[in-house]
């Protein structure tokens, strides 16, 4: 056993008496800071607790006892106040000469030179200070202070029960903490909302820091310890981590974190001194923050964050406290808080209660992202750091507008909030009324604009947003809200409450893209290792075809359901012709089936592919004569052509969809589809990746000769609006211009003609 360890070991041992004693917290605070004096050999030992915003020494063995309750430091005054505000450890020889020093005539510490002090720290914040001083100027070592700060932890239960600070009041938080804070990021999805922050994953309270018994704390964190190493084991091999395009990088630190030894062993040397598993485990998270905090560099920040979440994850484990939550149910108005998460996580929430979402991370094509634009809850990503700002139960608004969330607002900017509140649903109010409007340009083009949809309950938006119909519906969806393979009878079920619900109007079903960022439990690629890039990866049609029973349970559950109307199917990521033949013979296989059982059929079957995968586009010449309808999906097709991972937050805001490059792609595509309906063959073209919900984006798909767009409900109204200002002519012979000779910045060019138009974007 170490030196620290003994001595902290020592020091709790007899705390552990002080606190079973029947005596007064104060009494208990002035046992404590004899007890560590003695222990540390120290001439003073002093306790100083926040209360009402500034430290206030509490107990004192060494300095003068009048200046109990009297002396008080506001945080960052002082070397006290500094190691409150900042949450930081000092160690000094000669105290005086910290260019933070306050020197205090009534504590009558002018004699004591050398000073060290740790904070007392309870949910990330600090709470209090404990601090030793000595007459003769030395650092304390290192095992000293290690023990200062394994104690301090255990004073941070002892004063949290006895009342000496609020738990979760505003004392302890510093102004950051505790006031309204502004915090900007990234609109993921636009729209306002109000509500109350809740954890994904909740923050683990530590009931008991003191073991009862050593050894059985020890057996604990090694189970904990072995069962996390399984799940990321498990997460490596599935290749499933859910937390964007960083998988690998991600993953590979978490490989590293969870079997670093050193970690472990000061896990462990933690609990030798006395601590109970879950305190161990917490210490050292505390100690390595307050490492990493003196080191300015993003890199290891990232790193820190890694750490953090392997820390909770271990936390969790050894606690037993597992859900998140979603399964412990959610309040009403609850505004969602998490670093990342997977679509199938965000669709175990009640969207009654749930108004919006805060990422620390986050894309605008992630399919959580795509997922919440459907449902229509803001969201919010490149959020960072935002966990630290805000407290279970804090109140936001989340401003998708602005990109901004404001924590802990005034009254005067929740005033201000609810007018726009007002406004936004005045604006709504008129979109509505554009319902039964029919999308026409100014020159008197009707364009089509169709919504995607995913879910049962989406389809309501088909007649609340007047849609022409269902231009995307994803069936993965469905596998992604389900703990198993949805059966053939379950499928059929849904698409024809989609199909009803549709009444008449046409609805594309896509069959199902799972891989990538859309990664099913139950549906793993077993042979081989876990995929380093899954977006490029086993997906969509890819698992489709290889996983033909899949592919042939979905075709027969849509032929029933679309029996006597009209099925439209499409394949995704489809990249060679070949690919598109496999996928339409095993709907013909199964249309083939029933017929001889005489089933009742389609009325017609109308086959489409998408366009995602770039190789695709330069088969047009053989591929347009298979199809009745070719879709972009600009979401991967994006992604593809700029070889950037489109759910890597870094890469969020990196290029643009209104680039030349993708604009005179998209271009090529659309002349090409033009020219195979002159020469006779007809091909609906549609654009169905997000790309077509935002009003500059489809001003510029209208100037390429796009005719048909499939967007996010929310936007229906807004692109109908737009629609109907726009002149075709015109706004063809501008893209024309800029694709011959593209201005630097495309995007300020579609804005500054629509401006002279007097045409106006939300
Ligand atoms: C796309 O890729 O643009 C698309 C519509 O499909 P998804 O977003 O589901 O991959
Ligand atoms: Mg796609």
């Amino acid at each position: 056993m170490s030196g620290g360890v003994a001595a902290a070991r020592t020091i709790l041992t007899r705390l552990h008496e002080v606190m079973a004693s029947r005596s007064t917290a104060q009494a208990k605070l002035n046992t404590v800071v004899e007890v560590i004096a003695e222990c540390l050999n120290s001439e003073v030992c002093s306790i100083y607790l926040l209360r009402e915003g500034a430290l206030e020494l509490y107990a004192t063995r060494g300095l003068a006892q009048e200046a109990v309750h009297v002396t008080r430091m506001a945080l960052g005054e002082g070397l006290v106040g500094t190691i409150g505000g900042q949450v930081e450890t000092l160690n000094l020889a000669e105290a005086a000469t910290h260019p933070d020093f306050s020197y205090r005539p009534e504590t009558g510490e002018d004699k004591f030179h050398s000073f060290a002090g740790v904070p007392i720290v309870r949910r990330e914040r600090a709470v209090g200070v404990l601090c030793v001083q000595h007459v003769e100027p030395r650092r304390y070592e290192e095992v000293e202070i290690e023990a200062l700060q394994t104690v301090a932890m255990v004073l941070a239960e002892m004063i949290t029960n006895a009342g000496l600070v609020d738990d979760d009041g505003a004392l302890g938080l510093t102004a950051a903490q505790t006031g309204p804070v502004q915090v900007k990021g990234l609109t993921l999805v636009k729209g306002l909302a109000s509500g109350y922050a809740v954890y994904h994953q909740p923050r683990i309270t530590i009931e008991h820091t003191m073991a009862e018994d050593v050894e059985a704390e020890r057996q604990r964190v090694y189970l904990a310890f072995d069962r996390m190493r399984e799940q990321i084991d498990r997460m490596a091999s599935q290749a499933e981590f859910g937390i964007g395009g960083e998988h690998e990088e991600v993953l590979q630190t978490y490989k590293m974190f969870a079997y670093d030894e050193g970690w472990a062993r000061r896990i462990n040397e933690s609990i030798d001194s006395g601590l109970t598993a879950e305190a161990a485990i917490e210490r050292v998270q505390q100690r390595t923050r307050m490492r990493m905090r003196q080191i300015d560099d993003p890199l290891l920040a990232d790193r820190m964050h890694d750490l953090e979440d392997l820390s909770n994850r271990l936390l969790r484990t050894v606690s037993g406290q597992l859900g998140t939550a979603a399964a412990k149910g959610l309040r009403s108005d609850a505004i969602l808080i998490a670093r990342n998460l997977g679509p199938a996580e965000l669709l175990e929430y009640d969207k009654r209660r749930l108004k919006g979402v805060i990422l620390e991370e986050g894309s605008l094509t992630a399919h959580v992202v795509i997922v919440a634009r459907a449902i229509g809850i803001p969201v919010l990503g490149r959020m960072r750091s935002f966990r630290t700002l805000v407290r279970e139960g804090d109140h936001l608004l989340l401003d998708g507008d602005q990109g901004t969330a404001i924590v802990r607002p005034a009254a005067g900017t929740i005033e201000a909030f609810e007018a726009r509140f007002a406004k936004n649903r005045e604006r709504q109010a008129a979109y509505a009324a554009l319902r039964d409007v029919e999308p026409r340009t100014r020159d008197g083009t009707r364009i089509t604009v169709m919504m995607n949809a995913g879910l049962r309950e989406d389809m309501t938006n088909l007649s609340l947003t007047g849609a022409d119909g269902v231009g995307l519906f994803r069936t993965e969806f469905q596998f992604l809200v389900a703990a198993t393979l949805p059966s053939r009878e379950r499928q059929t079920r849904l698409y024809k409450e989609v199909m009803d619900a549709a009444a008449g109007r046409p609805v594309v079903f896509r069959t199902v893209d799972i891989g990538g960022d859309k990664v099913l439990p139950y549906l793993r690629h077993d042979d081989g290792p876990g995929e380093e890039n899954p977006a490029m990866g086993w997906r969509a049609l890819r698992v489709a075809l290889e996983r033909d029973g899949l592919l042939k349970v979905q075709a027969r559950a849509l032929l029933e359901a679309c029996a006597g109307r009209t099925l439209n199917v499409m394949f995704p990521m489809v990249a060679e012709p070949w690919e598109f033949d496999a996928a339409k013979a095993v709907f013909e296989g199964q249309l083939a089936f029933l017929k001889t059982r005489k089933k009742k059929l389609p009325e017609a079957i109308r086959y489409g592919a998408m366009l995602e995968v770039p190789a695709l586009a330069e088969m047009l010449d053989v591929m347009l004569p298979k199809l009745e309808f070719l879709s972009i999906g600009t979401n991967d097709l994006t992604q593809f052509l700029f070889a950037a991972d489109r759910s890597n937050p870094k890469l969020a805001e990196r290029y643009d969809w209104l680039s030349p490059a993708i604009l005179r792609f998209l271009g090529r595509v659309s002349g090409q589809v033009a020219a195979s309906g002159e020469n006779g063959h007809k091909v609906d073209l549609a654009v169905c990746g997000e790309m077509g919900g935002r009003q500059v984006e489809a001003l510029a798909l209208l100037g390429l000769g796009i005719r048909r767009l499939s967007i996010t409900p929310a936007s229906v109204g807004p692109i109908k609006e737009l629609i109907s200002k726009i002149d075709l002519k015109e706004i063809e012979a501008a893209m024309a211009g800029w694709l011959a000779a593209p201005p630097v910045d495309l995007r300020g060019a579609l804005i500054s003609w629509a401006q002279e138009r007097n045409i106006t974007f939300d």
